[in-house]
């Protein structure tokens, strides 16, 4: 019959309490309260009482008095005019007669309605409370933490073989502790992957559990944000009960940055939050016996951040990289996405994984959706390479703005303008070739030269950038032969120019000042004061040099239009007409024009 579920058990509860308060205290009041038996004492008589030591306590509710004889009767009275509360107060107390400040009035209807109303509101409020905060009062502990039994698997996560590798042990681990500790070996207590977000780190450690076939205990950092000091702590506490009862078993901390960072700075209640969850999170790393099967993996995209005291020995000692998938890994990844996905044939995951250099599982995921998503909304059963084209666009630069009203000048502008980045790219050997060059708005953007390398690049030569440099400035520089001016569209190539040539003095010793690190003053990254250590003579130079590389770049790139004004001219023409044309296109337009590749 008592067999409730927890939470209306909880709330059942909560009203018979609440109930008992508010009885409480109205009972408190008419109790303490019936004037039938307490006197009535004027100021002298309640003096001479004091003195002869007979009065036990006084209370003070205003101006009014009222108390207990040490002979146990009930008196009241008041405090006289031109008296003050706190000098009589004094008086008393001096006689050692105890003194408070509260209320014991008779009843007063008034106060016995405010009393009950404060005790129902107040019963309310821890109501919502609890309920907003189960993990806070302990009503809902189990909640604090998300067990599932994963079933992810080591097939499900690609393009990260490295990391997958690195994680092989601690499956086995987990598999046959005895094996490892037969031999004394030490097992790494705690395997923090980094990583950007979406690179799968989360999916990993679920396949470890699922691989390893262990319960997989689960909570994140940004949890502790919102909570109120102390409960974090006891929450990280709790999950390690679990965790050791469950044993073998993954206990996984995502976001750990979030209670893991360098402790210290303002003390404010977060803060406070944060520091006790993290020294809970210490002690209980620290206590796991020798023989524990617990293996705890935590997340975080930012391991510079993280307090010095989770790296240590024994901690997390292990360290696991989940990097951005190079070209094979993102094939690999659209593969196993698409598994269920009706693929029309001629659909190439290998090219649409060239086309989709620095994407993340999570983003290569979304791009399959919304692929399928493109196929359905045109009613068809199988998705295409077009869908793939249309996700892709979408995922990277923004919706399709179809609404966006150009004028016909405007066009024309956007035209000449990427025409002649395209050419740019086409004719300079050290840029990467044209994939797609388009004039319809994205984004902010509102045309776009996409160039893709054939490869995924790792490193650039200073051919490279300053090809890149010479590209961004032939979109103005073709505006400007073709319109006599330039217009403000080329703000964005033109900041893109200025911070690579910046770089490329600053950091990459790609300037005639050599290989020297200037990097700019006020921006230290941490990385201590060295760094603005120049003279004021450098920095001249810098910008000297950074000047250079950009008109190096201008004037490439005006040499490049001047000479080729036959195929600018045909590829404003077709980008007029036909808005996005491809590779394949593109390269028909140029060869047409009597151009070829330099
Ligand atoms: P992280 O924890 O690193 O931010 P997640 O593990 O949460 O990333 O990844 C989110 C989703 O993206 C996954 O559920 C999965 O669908 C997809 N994904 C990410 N990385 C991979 C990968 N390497 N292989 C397959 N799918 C991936
Ligand atoms: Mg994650
Ligand atoms: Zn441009």
């Amino acid at each position: 019959m008592w067999n409730f579920r927890g939470k209306t058990k909880t709330k059942l509860m909560l009203i018979v309490g609440g109930a008992c308060v508010a009885a409480g205290c109205g009972l408190y009041v008419v109790v303490r309260g019936d004037p039938s038996q307490v006197l009535q004492l004027d100021y002298t008589t309640l003096m001479s009482h004091a003195k002869s030591g007979d009065v036990k306590e006084v209370s003070f509710d205003g101006a009014r008095i009222a108390g207990e004889l040490t002979s146990g009767a009930h008196f009241t009275g008041e405090v006289p005019n031109g008296a003050t509360q706190a000098a009589l107060a004094d008086r008393l107390a001096e006689r050692g007669i105890a003194v408070r400040f509260a209320s014991s009035g008779g009843v007063d209807p008034v106060q016995v309605a405010t009393t009950l109303v404060m005790a129902i509101s107040l019963g309310g409020l821890l109501f919502v409370l609890v309920r907003k905060n189960p993990g806070a009062f302990g009503t809902e502990a189990r909640k604090a933490v998300n067990l599932e039994t994963s079933p992810v698997k080591f097939i499900d996560v690609d393009g990260v073989d490295e990391a997958k590798n690195e994680l092989q042990e601690i499956v086995q681990f987990l598999k046959t502790p005895e094996r490892f500790t037969r031999l004394g070996g030490r097992i790494p207590r705690g395997v923090l992957l980094v990583g950007p977000p979406g690179t799968g780190k989360t999916l990993l450690a679920r396949a470890v559990a699922g691989e390893a076939g262990v319960p997989f205990y689960a909570i994140s950092g940004s949890e502790f944000v919102e909570m109120f000091v102390g409960v974090g702590a006891r929450r990280v506490r709790n999950l390690f009960a679990q965790a050791r009862k469950a044993a073998p078993c993954i206990v996984f901390i995502d976001e750990v940055d979030a209670i893991g960072r360098q402790r210290g700075g303002p003390s404010n209640g977060h803060n406070e939050e944060r520091e006790q969850a993290l020294n809970q999170l210490l002690v209980e790393m620290d206590g796991f016996d020798q023989h524990a099967t617990i293996v705890v993996m935590a997340a975080t995209n930012r391991h510079d951040v993280l307090d010095e005291a989770l790296l240590r020995p024994g901690r997390f000692d292990r360290r696991v990289t989940v990097d951005r998938p190079d070209i094979r890994g993102r094939r690999r990844i659209l593969e196993v996405h698409t598994r269920g996905t009706p693929l029309f044939p001629d659909v190439d995951l290998h090219k649409v994984a060239r086309g989709t250099p620095g994407m993340t599982g999570a983003e290569l995921a979304n791009l399959v959706n919304e692929a399928a998503l493109s196929a359905a909304r045109e009613g068809r059963e199988e998705v295409r390479m077009a869908d793939f084209e249309t996700a892709r666009d979408k995922v990277t630069m923004g919706v399709e703005r179809t609404s966006a009203v150009m004028t016909e000048p405007e066009r024309e502008r956007i035209a000449i303008h990427e025409a002649g980045h395209a050419l740019a790219a086409f004719r300079l050997p050290a840029a990467d070739p044209v994939h797609k060059v388009s004039i319809i708005p994205r984004g902010s953007a509102l045309g776009i030269t996409m160039q893709l390398p054939d490869h995924d690049r790792n490193m650039y030569s200073r051919e490279y950038l300053e090809s890149q440099i010479a590209v961004l400035m032939a979109g103005r520089v073709a505006e400007e032969r073709m319109l006599g001016s330039f217009a403000s569209g080329s703000a964005n190539d033109i900041e893109r120019a200025t911070s690579i040539a910046r770089k490329m003095v600053r950091q990459l010793g790609m300037s005639r000042i050599g290989p020297v690190v200037c990097l700019e003053r006020g921006a230290q990254g941490g990385r201590g004061d060295f760094l603005s250590e120049y003279s004021v003579h450098t920095e001249l130079r810098i910008d000297e040099e950074v000047e250079r590389i950009l008109s190096d770049g201008l004037r490439t790139a005006q040499e490049i239009v001047g000479s080729d004004a036959r195929a600018l001219e045909a590829l404003r023409q077709v980008l007029l007409e036909e808005e996005t044309i491809d590779h394949a296109r593109f390269a028909c337009v140029v060869a047409a024009a009597g151009l070829e590749a330099a």
